[in-house]
C-alpha cells in the first residue's frame, strides 16, 4: 500500500480486515498528513460543481458524502453522530460569477433532485439524516452576511464540513493499532517494477539506504506523486492533468466563538474562496488567488512542494482574509487573530489543462476518479477527501479480485 493519506490508511485497513498482511509505505513520519490533513473537510453534495456542463460530478460527490461518516464509522467504531460537522455551507454569488444566480438556482435544484434520486434508489444511510434541500435567501438575508454591492445572490444549503484533525487521528489510531499492517514511515517510493513471474517490485529510499521489496499486490493512492509512480510502470494516462498547490489558514481561537458567527461560506463560481465555521472558534479559510502557490502540468510535484516551501504564512493570512472580509465584512472581526494562524496546505491533482478562472477549464467537472486495475497494480485517483472512503473500499476490492 503506497501512501498513508485518508485513502491509503482505509484501503489499508479494509484490506487487513480481510486477513491480508499490508505494508503502508509514507515518506511522512506520521499517516494522513498532507491533503488528507490540510484540507477544507467539505463533503461535498456538488453545489460547488455548477459549472459542470457533463452534469456527472454532482452523483459522484453524493455518493461519496453520504457514504463517508457511515464508512469511517465502521472502520473506527465511533458513530457517526459523533464525528464533529461545521455549520452548513452558504453559498455567494459574486457580481462577476462565470455563472448568473438564475444559472447557480437552476443547477441547485438539479443536486436537490439528485440526492433525492439517490436516497431512493441506494440504501446508504449517512448517519447523521438526510441533507436538507437548499434554499435562496431574501435580500435582507443576504445583506446580514454578504456587502451587497459584491454578491448579487446567495443560497443556504445543509452541506458540512468534518473535522479533518479530528478523523486524521482517528484513523491513525486504527492503523496503529492494526497487527496486519506494518507502517513504513519515512519511505520515499522511488519507483517499481513487474517482478519477473507475479507480483511488483518497489523500491524505496530511508534514512537507511534503498531498499527493495517484493509484493503480490501494490495500491498506488501517492495522489500528488501517483501519476509519476505510474508512468514508471508503463501506466498513462493519456490525457492533461494539473497539479496545483493550494495553502489554506485554520485557527483555533476559542475566545473569538462567541463573537465570529459567520458561517460557512463557498464563494461561486471562479477564483473565489471559502470559509468554514467549525464552531467553538475553530475556522478554516482560503482564498484562491492568494493561496494557489504553484501548479505544474508534469508529473513530479517535488517542484511544486519546494515552492510551497517557502510560503509567507503571515502574508498569506492577512491577504486572504483581507479578500475573504471585501465580501463578508463580518469577517472582519477576526483581524485581531490573524497572527495565530496557521497555515497549511496541500496538492490537488486533478484532470485539467487549465485554472479555474476558465470557464471551460476540465478543473470544473471531478467524475473521472476512482481506482483502477491493471493486473495486481491498483492506481487510485481519490479525487476528493469526501469520495476518499468510498473508493478505498472498492480499490481494497480491487486488489482482493486480483489475488482471487
Ligand atoms: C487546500 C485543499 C482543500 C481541499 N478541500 C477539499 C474539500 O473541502 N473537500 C474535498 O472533498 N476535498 C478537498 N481537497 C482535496 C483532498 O484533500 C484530496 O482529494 C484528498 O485528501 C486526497 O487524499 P489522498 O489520501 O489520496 O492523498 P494524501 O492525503 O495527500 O495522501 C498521499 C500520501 O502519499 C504520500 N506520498 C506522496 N508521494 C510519496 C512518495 N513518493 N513516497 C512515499 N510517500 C509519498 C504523502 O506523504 C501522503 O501521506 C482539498 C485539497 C486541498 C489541498
Amino acid at each position: 500500500m503506497l501512501g498513508a493519506g485518508l485513502a491509503g490508511c482505509v484501503t489499508a485497513l479494509a484490506l487487513a480486515r480481510k486477513g491480508c498482511d499490508v505494508d503502508l509505505i509514507d515518506e511522512a513520519t506520521t499517516p494522513i498528513s498532507q491533503a488528507s490533513l490540510h484540507n477544507e473537510g467539505k463533503l461535498h453534495l456538488g453545489y460547488v460543481y455548477a459549472a459542470d456542463d457533463s452534469r456527472r460530478t454532482c452523483p459522484r460527490m453524493i455518493e461519496g458524502a453520504l457514504s463517508f461518516l457511515p464508512i469511517l464509522s465502521k472502520i473506527t467504531g465511533v458513530p457517526s453522530t459523533s464525528f464533529a460537522r461545521s455549520q452548513p455551507f452558504l453559498y455567494g454569488v459574486p457580481a462577476d460569477s462565470q455563472k448568473s444566480p438564475d444559472e447557480i438556482a437552476a443547477h441547485f435544484d438539479r443536486v436537490d433532485r439528485a440526492i433525492a434520486d439517490f436516497r431512493r434508489e441506494q440504501e446508504i444511510d449517512s448517519g447523521v439524516g438526510d441533507p436538507a434541500p437548499h434554499r435562496q435567501l431574501a435580500t435582507d438575508e443576504v445583506a446580514r452576511w454578504f456587502d451587497l454591492d459584491l454578491i448579487s445572490a446567495a443560497f443556504a444549503t445543509d452541506e458540512r464540513s468534518v473535522d479533518t484533525v479530528e478523523i486524521a487521528d482517528l484513523v491513525a489510531a486504527c492503523v496503529y493499532a492494526e497487527p496486519l499492517i506494518v507502517l513504513r514511515l519515512g519511505t520515499t517510493v522511488k519507483t517499481a517494477e513487474a517482478a519477473p513471474g507475479k507480483g511488483w517490485d518497489v523500491i524505496c529510499s530511508s534514512s537507511s539506504g534503498t531498499e527493495r521489496s517484493r509484493y503480490t499486490a501494490v495500491v498506488n493512492a501517492l495522489w500528488a506523486d501517483r501519476l509519476r509512480l505510474d508512468a514508471e510502470i508503463g501506466l498513462h494516462p493519456g490525457r492533461s492533468w494539473l497539479l496545483r498547490y493550494k495553502a489554506a489558514l485554520t485557527l483555533d481561537a476559542p475566545d473569538t466563538a462567541s463573537t465570529v458567527k459567520t458561517p460557512s461560506v463557498t464563494l461561486i463560481v471562479g477564483p473565489y474562496g471559502d470559509f468554514v465555521n467549525h464552531g467553538g472558534g475553530r475556522f478554516y479559510l482560503s482564498w484562491y488567488p492568494v493561496c494557489k502557490l504553484a501548479e505544474t502540468r508534469g508529473a513530479d510535484p517535488r517542484p511544486l512542494l519546494d515552492i510551497a516551501h517557502v510560503k509567507n504564512a503571515g502574508s498569506i493570512a492577512s491577504a486572504s482574509l483581507g479578500a475573504l472580509a471585501r465580501y463578508m465584512p463580518s469577517l472582519s472581526d477576526l483581524a485581531p487573530a490573524l497572527d495565530r494562524m496557521r497555515v497549511g496546505g496541500g496538492v490537488i491533482a486533478a484532470w485539467g489543462e487549465t485554472d479555474i478562472d476558465d470557464p471551460a477549464s476540465g478543473l470544473h467537472e471531478r467524475h473521472e476518479i476512482g481506482p483502477t486495475r491493471h493486473g495486481s497494480w491498483v492506481t487510485l485517483d481519490t479525487g476528493k477527501y469526501c469520495t476518499a472512503p468510498l473508493y478505498a473500499l472498492r480499490a481494497a476490492d480491487l486488489v482482493l479480485e486480483a489475488l482471487a
